[in-house]
């Protein structure tokens, strides 16, 4: 998977690459999925949600330009696939998950993993965390009608934030990042994720 889908397609972040190899991908999917997990798709995990496609968690991944030493909050826990990957890179992630069976069931693969430096929440991640902000990096895994002030607030000086925006049926991604001055927007190209259902996000299922 990661040499023919991930690196053959411009991802050379080390971190990166590394992770992905490392994260068993098959153990965040259903067992009736197990043998699709390392195709190029995105899978169901339940609930109507999904598991990203391998190639947009790198790509993701590496848009935060992570350090080891960064604190990173994800908003859309989901199969908890993403975090792990971040999980493997940096000292801790944060992540927020609204449908609670799906919080609970990713909180208790964690454990059984021993990533003992993610740190879940079952919330409205539109609201970001703000108890443990500022962040090093954001990244939100489902698409919004426009980037949440909420989340901008909460990224650090320094800070990188990845988020997809535009209509239900499709957006671009966008990579933001943050100096003592202003925010700055980048486009990254199309892609395609479910609602980021909440408060400062789409308010409808
Ligand atoms: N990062 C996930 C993974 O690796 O499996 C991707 C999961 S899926 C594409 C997006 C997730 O975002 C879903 O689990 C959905 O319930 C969650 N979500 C949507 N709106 C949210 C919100 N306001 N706060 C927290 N989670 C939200």
């Amino acid at each position: 998977m990661v040499s023919k889908q991930i690196a053959s397609r411009g991802i050379t972040d080390l971190n990166v690459l590394e992770a992905m190899s490392k994260v068993q991908r098959h153990l965040f999917v259903s067992e009736a999925l197990m043998d699709q997990a390392y195709g190029d798709f995105p899978l169901p995990i339940g609930e109507q949600q999904t598991i990203s496609q391998p190639y947009i968690v790198a790509e993701m991944t590496q848009a935060l330009q992570l350090r080891e030493e960064d604190r990173v909050l994800e908003i859309g826990t989901g199969s908890g696939y993403q975090a792990a990957i971040i999980a493997e890179i940096v000292f801790r992630v944060y992540t927020i998950e609204r449908i609670r069976s799906l919080f609970i069931k990713t909180r208790k693969l964690f454990d059984e993993l021993h990533y003992h430096n993610i740190v879940t929440k079952y919330s409205d991640g539109t609201s970001g965390w703000k108890d443990e902000s500022p962040f090093d990096a954001i990244i939100v895994t489902a698409g919004a009608p426009e980037i949440p002030e909420t989340l901008v607030s909460q990224l650090a000086v320094g800070g990188r934030m990845v988020i997809p925006v535009g209509t239900q049926y499709s957006q671009e991604l966008i990579k933001l990042t943050r100096d003592e001055n202003d925010v700055h927007k980048t486009a990254l190209g199309g892609c395609r994720f479910v609602k980021l259902i909440g408060e400062y996000g789409w308010r409808n299922q």
